[in-house]
């Protein structure tokens, strides 16, 4: 095919979305896109992905003609940087769980996870810090936001 100019492709991408970033998001998504070595834009449809499969679970778990199929719940585990040396230490929030908080939504539950972890000791430094803070799960196993507070212990 010795056609001229671009190839001509099934899936043309013309539809275009600018989305504002805060510094935090633009930072992740650069993070992302160094450690992985995908683009940026790859990154965005990847995650889209992930979020459309998991919106359309729900749906069919929320109609009662289908069998419906038991969704994970939103992980939690998370990369936490010593609030004294800055290693970076992999902990699972959900051991720390303190209770959930849920409030009833279009799609469905959307749920706090909250957690109170005291006693993380640093695997590099041995120092001792608190975790605490809430991630948000909505629709049911897909991400929604988190808030997560490092601080050093007296
Ligand atoms: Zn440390």
């Amino acid at each position: 095919m010795a056609g001229k100019g671009r190839p001509t492709v099934n899936d043309k991408r013309d539809n275009q979305y600018r989305v504002r970033l805060n510094d935090g998001e633009d930072q992740m998504l650069a993070y992302c896109s160094k450690a992985t070595g995908k683009p940026k834009s790859q990154i965005f449809r990847n995650a889209l992905s992930e979020y459309y499969i998991n919106v359309r679970l729900n749906e069919l778990n929320s109609q009662s003609e289908y069998d419906a199929m038991e969704l994970d719940g939103v992980s939690m585990k998370r990369v936490i940087e010593c609030p004294y040396c800055g290693a970076p230490n992999a902990i699972d929030l959900e051991e720390y769980s303190t209770g959930d908080c849920i409030t009833e939504r279009q799609m469905g539950p959307e749920t706090q996870h909250w957690f109170d972890c005291d006693d993380a000791e640093c695997i590099f430094c041995r120092r001792v810090f608190r975790v605490t803070g809430c991630i948000t799960e909505y629709p049911l196993g897909a991400y929604d936001s988190e808030h997560i507070e490092i601080k050093k212990s007296n």
